[in-house]
């Protein structure tokens, strides 16, 4: 249902769970953060029911420079705290949020990922074993990977992928749901709708579908899914808090 994302020199944990209440207005049954820094360390924190809950859980401890958060509204499995999102690779290595239905899910399972074991029953975590698959089976760079996992994936979505051992790159991918970029000074975000970003920043890139952003702290960098990079100019948008 909702996304949001953040990569720089903020802090990770607050800009997530500020922008997921931000979100809130659109309904949800479930929520979920992934926040890592460079030292390595990763912190999934996943609740089934509120922000506040899923806030609690989180607590102090969690701490980081970068990191996905999503809202669940269930199209593919039950509201579960297995079926909410970041979905994470068997290595847990990938880190997933979706926004969406991937229409093919049960047969990329069956042709790519019939070995595989997975923990709850979402479209979302076979886009997750796939992606890694082609990065740590294959051999493909991230990005490849992600690239190649967009050419077999029909549907709509809106992705935030991290690989938890490069905490400076958010990937993100869009088709017929809504995404756009927020820029920073020193840090850049994502996020499904302008308002859980409007806080931090009045300056917006738009990404149109099929396309794929390489986002770090100071660069958002759009390709189509050929890799052929995307001039793309930002906006400043006035919008009340
Ligand atoms: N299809 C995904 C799921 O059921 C994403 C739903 C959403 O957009 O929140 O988990």
């Amino acid at each position: 249902c909702g996304i949001v994302g953040v990569v720089g020199n903020r802090n990770a944990t607050d800009i997530l769970l500020q922008g997921l209440e931000k979100l809130e207005y659109r309904g949800y049954d479930s929520a979920g953060i992934f926040v890592t820094d460079d030292s390595g360390k990763a912190n999934l924190v996943k609740s089934v029911g509120r922000i506040a809950d899923l806030e609690a859980k989180t607590g102090d401890n969690v701490t980081g420079t970068a990191g996905i958060g999503h809202t669940r509204w269930a199209t593919h499995g039950k509201p579960t705290e297995d079926n909410a999102h970041p979905h994470t690779s068997t290595s847990g290595r990938f880190v997933l949020v979706h926004n969406g239905v991937i229409e093919n899910f049960s047969e990329i399972r069956e042709e790519y990922l019939a070995n595989d074991t997975f923990k709850g029953q979402t479209d979302t975590e076979v886009a997750v074993h796939l992606i890694a698959k082609f990065a740590e089976e294959d051999g493909l760079s991230v990005l490849e990977a992600f690239k190649k996992a967009l050419s077999i994936i029909e549907g709509s979505y809106a992705f935030a992928l991290m690989d938890a051992e490069d905490a400076d790159v958010i990937y993100v991918a869009k088709n017929k749901s809504p995404l756009l970029i927020g820029l920073g000074k020193g840090y850049n975000m994502v996020c499904s709708d302008a308002m859980a970003m409007i806080r931090e920043t009045s300056e917006f890139m738009e990404i149109h579908d099929k396309e794929l952003v390489i986002l770090t702290k100071d660069k958002a960098e759009v390709m189509d899914y050929e890799g052929n990079t995307v001039e793309r100019q930002s906006y400043t948008a006035e919008l009340d808090l």
